[in-house]
């Protein structure tokens, strides 16, 4: 059923208080057809995010968990809010004008998604925007000079903004006081079936790349750019996770599955069309836009059975929800070839990117 003009509108509650004694608040984005998007200002994680599948029932499609607690004691970054630096950097090292900086080696022996407290685990200042028929809710947070051993204070703007058209809009914005690195993202883990018990293998994924990024033993980028043509990373053209996930491939084996960033084509087009995924059971059909130059797929490969399902239902077992990470290259600080994630005072970083649903 159509909500009237008037339910259209933004929901705060309290979603916990976190171990230090900190509230934190919940807000349920809506928009008139029905869709729902939760998020906290812990991590700006969205807990919850509901799609609707070829009957037009509106139905949760990523993985999260039920209280603070279960976020605070330990989540593989369901729905959160990535940075400063999204993936990995080698060794926990990079060097900006002719000083080494060292950083959390949070997952051995590299650095991982911004360190032992990253943007994933802060509270976020929420600000509600009503803008016509569109829901804002805009998070800032300032990351102190030296934070997790990042040279600036990163003032930082994540906006989320749910359109008509089903669609979550992700804008990254951040000023710096002393050049640095950034390299935001969102990190969601979808499972366009709604039903968290479904693998994610049967569901297509296609990413607009012709060229993927190898990596070593530690999941870092070799500093090739491989033609996916004739591999298991050709996602060219809509195919099943499963159609490849288990051939025999020194870089599946090394990511466990597919953990690894794509160059996007067309990177000088702005926002454009980076990935999709689909779900033949449900319909639901997923685009991802972005001005990013790459994306990670993450199938999910270290998901092991042991976290607990929203609503006490079952446990996330392996390859039970993918992520579309857009982004700039892994370990570019230390990659020149790559495009540059540093940002200079005066400067302002910008990303988008976009989340549209639909039937198929
Ligand atoms: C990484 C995975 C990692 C996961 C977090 C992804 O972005 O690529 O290697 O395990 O985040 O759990």
């Amino acid at each position: 059923m159509a909500l009237e003009e008037t339910d259209l509108k933004i929901e705060k509650s309290v979603f916990g208080t976190t171990s230090n004694g900190e509230q934190v608040d919940k807000y349920v984005l809506k928009n008139q057809n029905g869709m729902e998007v939760a998020v906290i200002t812990y991590g700006g994680i969205i807990t919850s995010w509901t799609a609707a599948d070829k009957e037009g029932v509106y139905k949760d499609v990523v993985l999260g968990l039920d209280s603070l607690s279960d976020y605070e004691n330990g989540s593989p970054y369901f729905g959160a809010i990535i940075g400063r630096y999204g993936n990995r950097i080698a060794n926990g090292k990079f060097e900006l004008e002719g000083k080494e900086y060292d950083l959390a080696k949070n997952n051995a022996p590299n650095h991982l998604h911004g360190g032992d407290k990253g943007f994933d685990k802060v509270i976020w200042q929420a600000q509600e925007i009503d803008e016509g028929d569109s829901h804002k809710l805009k998070l800032t947070y300032l990351s102190k000079d030296g934070d997790e051993g990042y040279p600036g204070n990163l003032n930082t703007t994540v906006t989320y903004t749910l359109t008509p058209e089903d669609e979550l809009k992700v804008k990254y914005e951040a000023t710096t006081d002393k050049t640095t690195i950034v390299n935001l993202t969102q990190h969601s883990y979808f499972n366009l079936s709604a039903d968290f018990d479904n693998s994610i293998v049967d569901q297509k994924v296609m990413i607009n790349a012709d060229r993927f990024l190898p990596v070593n033993e530690t999941l870092i980028p070799t500093g090739e750019l491989r033609n996916v043509e004739g591999t298991p990373f050709d996602f060219r053209n809509l195919k099943p996770i499963k159609a490849d996930i288990n051939t025999e491939n020194e870089q599946i084996k090394r990511g466990g599955g597919y953990d690894h960033c794509w160059v996007l084509n067309n990177q000088k087009d702005g926002v454009r069309l980076a990935a999709s995924a689909y779900d033949p059971g449900s319909g639901r059909l997923l685009e991802v836009f972005t001005d990013e130059p790459g994306i990670q797929l993450y199938t999910g490969n270290f998901l092991d059975g042991t976290l607990p399902q929203k609503g006490g239902a079952g446990n996330y077992e392996k390859r039970s929800g993918f992520c579309l990470e857009t982004q700039h290259y892994p370990d570019s600080p230390n990659q020149p070839e790559f495009p540059s994630t540093d940002l200079n005072p005066g400067e302002t970083y910008t990303s988008q990117t976009s989340f549209k649903f639909s039937v198929k």
